[in-house]
């Protein structure tokens, strides 16, 4: 028995939707309308039902009232009195343009069903439809089945399709492009983007045919990118058959910002497969009232970020040089967190709810991203996949594999079952480097599997002209952005500020008696070279105090791969495979670096 909802906006000027949800066929005293508390794809309990208004329910046929009390923030409960179906009439706020958000304005509306489409309890598996009132010259894009214009009609197998797929109003700009035989449309709302629009169609189209090439196949009819453009960018959120991304409207120029934009269009595209339907068993079916726990966040996050940088290499739409710039970003990125040592890839999946959500001042030296780590893990992977079976088999055929048994059958994947797919799809045993890598904390050998593909691991060698300006010291603290003096936010384990004492809150008034400010602060750090002793005069909790610290040792800026001197076959085939590029363009920053 499908559940119907309207939606229509009196007056988009104070942001606010009106909504009615019809549910047929009601037995029993009470009726739950339930609000998520999360999305699929965003691990955190969020106050999505903070922008309900009012909520109030009524006999359809007569228009009667029926008691509606607010038994929970997420939850009204109606007393049918009998009625045998029931109309809740309420009013939302939206007015947020982040990739999960409602967003009511004069020219767009932009709807996520978790804001503000409370599903009955007990009846997720029913079909839902959606109405949708809205000025006539207005077009509506979402992946659901539509079956009806004037006004606009939607339909949704059950409430995680609703869920899955946002609705997008307005009069967006419409490009598209086809991938894999399936049509790829991409709709851009929001003025002022410099993009180019023939480039964008034929850079999604190939970045769309790279990853459809992993799995063999595109699980969808159709499929659409929504384009947010916006001034403060969000990200990404990747939905059954779309995606949401929020991005600066000027992200398209210049080249370094536009490849960010095509990792970040890589990234939700390959969640087409994996994590929408290659998907944990623990956190399925959904339940939208509470946090859903599993190990495996690192591969759906962290094996997609590997495949972000990937895709496009291989769609040729960056350089080696790039690509692999981007992985020693990361690998930057991963050495500066001591909490490395503390959570494995699983256990900081396993805590995303608390930790890779809501970071704070301890999160570095407690946790690690399971992006950041999970995407270096998934390139060691690949290397010693390749590795040990003379590049017959790469991570590629695990993808697959996830793909044909689980992605395709519906079938979740057991919170332990990663291994055994490997043994699969490449007859390794790679339960030595789960245990070291994925359950445990062991230090990640990165230049042991670059060395599998013909690359050394190597420090940016330092340009003359920064052996000239001198190494600045270094403290192991990390500070906020705002404020008139530096203010720290983090202390790094095992830094010298930690080793001085330093506290994260405490303020930073003078460096040896004279006085510093914020912005100018990192530029006068440089000054100090390793092994200089300073005075910090600090407020802590408002009260002045002096600290004794030692700058030491900065770690290294930046790193590259340098090709050795002579490469085996093997470690030459890996290379060229890998990279998708010939070994006789190698990857060096500096021409003169060995
Ligand atoms: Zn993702």
């Amino acid at each position: 028995v499908t559940i119907r909802y309207t939606v229509h906006v009196d007056d988009p000027s104070v942001h606010r939707a009106q909504f009615t949800a019809t549910v047929p066929d009601v037995r029993g005293d009470a009726v739950d309308l339930v609000l998520p508390s999360w999305v699929p794809g965003s691990y955190v309990l969020r106050p999505y039902p903070r922008g309900v208004r009012s909520l109030a329910a009524v006999r359809p046929e007569t228009g009667e009232g029926l008691e509606t009390t607010r038994v929970a923030k997420d939850r009204w409960r109606i007393a049918t009195g009998g009625a045998t179906a029931l109309e809740a009439r309420y009013e939302v706020y939206g007015h947020e343009l982040i990739t999960e958000g409602l967003d009511v304005t004069a020219s767009h509306l932009f709807l996520n069903a978790a804001l503000c489409l409370p599903y009955v309890d007990g009846r997720t598996r029913e079909p839902h439809e959606v109405e949708l009132r809205l000025p006539p010259d207005w077009r509506v894009y979402t992946e659901l089945a539509e079956f009806g214009r004037h006004p606009w009609r939607f339909r949704a197998p059950d409430y995680d399709e609703l869920v899955d797929a946002p609705i997008d109003c307005g009069k967006p700009v419409e490009l598209g492009t086809r991938a894999g035989g399936v049509p790829h449309r991409i709709v851009l709302c929001g003025e002022g983007g410099n993009y180019e629009p023939h480039r964008l169609e034929s850079d999604l189209g190939r970045i769309a045919e790279a990853a459809i090439q992993v799995f063999g196949e595109c699980p969808a009819p159709r499929y659409t990118f929504f384009v947010h453009l916006a001034e403060v960018p969000d990200g990404g959120l990747e939905h059954a058959t779309s995606t949401s991304l929020v991005v600066n409207r000027r992200a398209f120029r210049p080249a370094k910002s536009y490849l960010r934009f095509l990792h970040l269009v890589a990234h939700e595209y390959f969640h087409l497969w994996n994590v929408k339907r290659i998907r944990p068993a623990a956190i399925q079916p959904f339940d939208y009232t509470r946090e859903m726990y599993t190990r495996l966040l690192w591969l759906m996050e962290g094996t997609t970020s590997y495949y972000d940088r990937l895709l496009p290499r291989r769609a040729g739409l960056d350089t080696p040089r790039q690509f692999f710039e981007g992985h020693f970003k990361d690998w930057r990125d991963y050495l500066a967190v001591p909490g490395r040592a503390v959570r494995s890839l699983e256990q900081s999946s396993f805590c995303a709810w608390v930790e890779y959500y809501l970071p704070y001042e301890e999160s570095p030296n407690q946790t690690v991203s399971y992006y950041v780590k999970g995407s270096l893990v998934s390139l060691a992977l690949d290397l010693e996949i390749r590795h040990r079976t003379e590049n017959a088999r790469t991570l590629d055929d695990v993808m697959r594999r996830l793909w044909t048994d689980y992605g395709r059958t519906g079938r979740g994947l057991e919170e332990d079952g990663f291994v055994d797919v490997v043994r699969r799809a490449t007859d390794l045993d790679v339960s030595d480097f789960a245990r070291r890598y994925l359950s445990g904390t062991e230090e990640l050998p990165l230049a042991r599997f670059l060395r599998y593909a013909g690359l050394e691991l190597q420090r940016k060698a330092t340009s003359p002209e920064e052996l000239q300006e001198g190494v600045a010291g270094y403290l192991g603290i990390e500070f906020e952005r705002e404020g008139e003096h530096p203010r720290i936010r983090h202390v790094l384990d095992g830094g010298p500020g930690r080793r001085g004492g330093l506290s994260p809150g405490d303020e930073i008034l003078a460096v040896d008696g004279a006085r510093v400010r914020r912005e100018k602060f990192p530029e006068e750090l440089k000054q100090y070279p390793p092994g200089t002793e300073v005075d910090l005069a600090v407020f802590r909790r408002g009260y002045l105090t002096h600290v004794r610290v030692t700058f030491g040792e900065p770690p290294p800026e930046s790193y590259e791969a340098v090709p050795v001197e002579s490469p085996t076959a093997l470690e030459k085939k890996i290379y060229e495979s890998w990279v998708a590029a010939p070994w006789t363009s190698p990857p060096k920053t500096a021409p003169d670096a060995r």
